[in-house]
């Protein structure tokens, strides 16, 4: 089967969102809405690096699209559409037919049409989708603008998909095969939050990168990090090096003022988040458990570990 017939069978279903050209020509046309700016991001995920090499193809289709959305959320945008950039080893149908439904299920639960990409056959299975969204002109949410007194908090449950990772079979695997991008509440953040950051390399890690951006340090209490029920059972050290150096977590982390934190509160959205410490002025990142300083040693994901 050649290359067109494979974009043909699994690529070109009917677009959702409102697009000039989609899948077919040289290139796709949109017309970005007025006084809107283009936010887009790009993710690429290897077959053994990034998910173990027998990962149901459904996940892997879904998970490309939702680490994706996961980037323009944590920019406060809405996303709009996603481009997919696919080297296949070989043409394996069954494959091809549920990594497209992942796909196609994350794309149509959240409101985003696949427009474009590219085909080819190489050794190594890699799949890159580049996703599209629109913020309103100067309204990006970037990891600069935290400012002392502001509240950090976190999104869900934090440390859920490296537990998974690391008990493959256990319930919590679906945290790791099917991450939920925030979008709603990214949205909702616009306007509102003073700096966000999904979290994909550990809490700690992202969060470190808010403060640095930001120029400013931050307390974490350790009993308000949001656990799902198998992390609380854990020792301390356990618990918190999931909670606070797992990746894949996709949750968002943002600051925000004590002011806005009310006017957030006052929205009731269906999507949880918790606040879990305070910017403050003095660089570097510390913990206290119940109020009282604790001490922690951990690392987040390194990529050319
Ligand atoms: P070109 O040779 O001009 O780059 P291609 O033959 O690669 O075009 O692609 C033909 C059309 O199919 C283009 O519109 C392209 O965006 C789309 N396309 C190719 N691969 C994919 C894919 N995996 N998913 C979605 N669209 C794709
Ligand atoms: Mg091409």
């Amino acid at each position: 089967m050649a290359e067109f017939s494979i974009i043909e069978t699994y690529f070109n279903r009917q677009n959702k969102n409102a697009v000039d050209l989609g899948v077919g020509d040289d290139s796709a046309v949109l017309t970005p809405p007025h006084g809107q700016q283009l936010v887009i991001c790009a993710d690429t995920s290897v077959a053994g690096r990034h998910f173990p090499i027998n990962t149901h193809p459904h996940s892997i289709g879904w998970k490309s699209v939702a680490v994706n959305l996961s980037d323009i959320a944590a920019m406060g945008a809405k996303p709009h559409s996603i481009l997919l950039a696919l080297s296949l080893p070989q043409i394996d149908h069954a494959w091809l037919s549920d990594f497209s439904q992942g796909l196609y299920d994350c794309c149509d639960q959240f409101g985003v049409s696949l427009i474009g990409g590219d085909t080819t056959q190489s050794p190594h299975l890699t799949i890159t989708v580049t996703a599209l969204g629109w913020i309103e002109q100067g309204q990006a949410v970037q990891r600069s603008g935290a400012k002392p007194g502001d509240y950090i908090c976190v999104s869900g449950t934090v440390g859920d998909a490296a537990y998974g990772l690391a008990h493959l079979g256990h319930p919590l695997q679906q945290r790791l095969d099917y991450p939920t991008p925030r979008c709603e509440l990214g949205l909702a953040l616009k306007g509102l939050a003073s700096s966000m950051i999904d979290v994909s390399d550990g809490l700690a890690q992202d969060l470190g990168h808010i403060l640095k951006a930001s120029q400013v340090g931050a307390s974490i209490e350790l009993n308000d990090l949001p656990l799902s029920e198998t992390l609380r059972y854990l020792q301390h050290e356990q618990r918190y090096q999931y909670a606070l150096a797992g990746g894949d977590d996709y949750e968002l982390c943002f600051t925000i003022s004590p002011e806005h934190y009310v006017k957030l509160k006052q929205r009731n959205l269906t999507t949880n988040y918790r606040k879990i410490g305070v910017v403050q002025s003095k660089l570097g990142l510390e913990f206290t458990q119940n109020g009282l300083a604790y001490s922690l040693d951990f690392h987040g994901y390194q990529h050319f570990a």
